[in-house]
């Protein structure tokens, strides 16, 4: 239980591209961070989803030719220091397959409720969960479908339907949440 790996979705990629390729969430969001998924190998290896020559977004996978260096250096007060270089070199990966890939969206603010009473008391907070059928043809990603839940309103809904107290965005707490959480992407 509990490993997976890592796609990762090239940052040059244009927002407006990935929605395009169906890579958002369904309030919109394009997800421009990292996906998981157990479908590959599980093996805690990390994936790059990146445009091609040809201009399609391909999935590449870690390569044998990895190198790990030592570099030396002095530090400012003279003291010898070493530094590990890790490279990775990735090649196409040249998968036909669907994989079934999941994230959190990061534009999405997260939903907060109140914590049951018999537990841990205060605020508690969801994040939207997005989740992506993606189909790969070769290596190339050619059709992405959104799996997932719904959307945060969804979210809030079926929440409350659970009887989960989520709170209003215009909660006089909620809102100093939000700003907080808002300032710490800021800090990414
Ligand atoms: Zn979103």
């Amino acid at each position: 239980m509990g490993t997976f790996d890592t796609l990762v979705i090239d940052k040059d990629i244009p927002l407006a591209d990935l929605v395009q390729f169906g890579l958002a969430c369904p309030d919109g969001h394009a997800q421009r961070g990292e996906l998981q998924t157990k479908d590959i190998g599980a093996a805690m290896d990390r994936y790059i989803l990146t445009r091609d020559p040809e201009g399609a977004l391909r999935l590449y996978g870690p390569s044998e030719k990895s190198t790990r260096d030592s570099v030396h250096y002095r530090m400012e007060h003279g003291a010898p220091g070493v530094v590990e270089v890790h490279r990775t070199r990735y090649a196409p990966a040249l998968l036909s397959t669907t994989l079934l890939a999941y994230t959190h969206c990061e534009d999405c603010q997260p939903l907060y409720f109140e914590r049951p009473a018999e537990a841990w008391s205060g605020l508690a907070s969801r994040e939207l969960f997005v989740e992506f059928d993606l189909t790969f043809q070769n290596g190339r990603l050619v059709k992405v479908d959104s799996t997932g839940n719904g959307s945060r309103a969804d979210l809030r809904a079926h929440m409350l339907k659970d009887g989960v107290g989520v709170l209003p965005d215009d909660d006089r707490v909620v809102k100093r949440e939000i700003e907080a959480w808002k300032r710490s992407r800021h800090e990414d």
